[in-house]
């Protein structure tokens, strides 16, 4: 492959600051640059405030590029995806890599259509061959892994599941004062179809649990009064609930709540299991979660060596403590 490569990583800066997913993205372009031997750069559609000017400094941004297309450029992804082709074709760079969230996820095929290139969605795994780079990713419900081959001579337009994004400074990246560029586009948007009007987020209760951010599960632990309590729980919270498969068959929910083998196979960022022992089955479907956190009554639970944190408690004490302060959180912030 040749040296001279260069990823751009579009980080969406909501209100001009760097969010969660802004500071994953620049973590991860500058290893991705690692690995594969590429420059990068960062690419904005608003101005970034003072603060995030210095965060993008601290991941060692080289380059950031500023599309400047008015106000509403968020609010229009077919010129925004448009725009983000045009500066990929003009600065040569070989990847545009983005969020796969609700903004990502739409303008990824609008860019890949406009260059004509390849798309890589969902990507979990990057490998540098060499001759080549090896990218995967789960489908059908993350059931099944896929594997491609990409020359790194074409451009290729990726996305990656925020979750796995983690805001980590790496010791080998030196802070650095980013060269700032702008991008002039044009003010009138060709074929600009659709206008985002109005962002709904998906709700937790209802979410596939397979996209669920947070999860509370429910095991055998779990009587039906506890139960309730859980479901109250979650929805203080406003978190997803699961269950194990005894309590899916003991019918206290519908089969989409049920997590592991044949149920769902899940990778939020915070999974708790409340009264669940940790059967294979169950913690196949689980292993990948960001942060495993586990209540058991029995010491010896095989839950607790899959987990990154465990309580041996009583889930039937547990649950009211927590409504209380969930409560207080809450009211708190209201
Ligand atoms: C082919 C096959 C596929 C399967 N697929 C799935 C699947 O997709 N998902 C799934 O979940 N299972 C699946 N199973 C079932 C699986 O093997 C286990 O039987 C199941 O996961 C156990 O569920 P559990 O942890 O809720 O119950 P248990 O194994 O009965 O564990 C209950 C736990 O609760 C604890 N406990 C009890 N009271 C309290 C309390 N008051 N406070 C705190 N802790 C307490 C106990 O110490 C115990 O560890 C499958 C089985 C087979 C054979």
């Amino acid at each position: 492959m040749e040296a001279n490569r260069k990823i751009l990583v579009f980080v969406d800066l909501p209100a001009g600051e760097l969010d969660e997913t802004g500071k994953g993205l620049l973590s991860y372009g500058a290893r991705l640059a690692k690995i594969l031997g590429f420059s990068w750069g960062a690419v904005i559609p608003v101005p970034p405030v003072a603060e995030a000017q210095e965060e993008f400094g601290r991941y060692g941004t080289p380059s950031v590029t500023l599309l400047d297309g008015g106000a509403e450029l968020l609010d229009l992804p077919a010129h925004l995806g448009s725009a983000l082709a045009a500066l990929v074709s003009e600065t040569g760079a070989t990847l545009l890599l983005l969020p796969h969230n609700d903004l990502g996820a739409t303008l990824a095929p609008v860019a890949a259509a406009k260059l004509g290139s390849a798309l890589m969605t969902e990507t979990n795994s990057v490998k540098n061959l060499g001759s080549a780079v090896e990218l995967s990713r789960q489908v059908l419900g993350v059931r099944l892994a896929e594997t491609r081959s990409w020359d790194a001579e074409q451009p290729l337009v990726m996305t990656v599941p925020t979750r796995l994004l983690s805001q980590v400074l790496l010791p080998s990246v030196k802070p650095a004062v980013p060269e700032l560029f702008v991008y002039e586009l044009n003010s009138a948007p060709e074929g600009a179809t659709a206008k985002v009007t109005v962002r709904i987020p998906p709700d937790p209760q209802t979410v596939d649990l397979v996209d669920a951010e947070v999860i509370f599960s429910a095991g055998k632990g779990c009587d039906p009064a506890t139960f309730g309590q859980l479901k109250e729980l979650c929805s203080l919270l406003n978190v997803s609930c699961g269950v194990t498969r005894p309590v899916y068959d003991l019918g206290y929910t519908g089969f989409e709540r049920m997590v592991g083998q044949t149920g769902r196979t899940v990778t939020p960022r915070l999974y708790v299991a409340l009264g669940i022992s940790g059967s294979m089955h169950h913690v196949g479907g689980i292993k990948d979660s960001r942060r495993i956190v586990s209540v058991n009554l029995d010491p010896k639970a095989p839950i607790f060596p899959n987990s990154d944190e465990g309580f041996v408690a009583d889930v039937k004490e547990i649950l009211p403590r927590l409504i209380d302060r969930a409560k207080t959180a809450v009211g708190g912030a209201a």
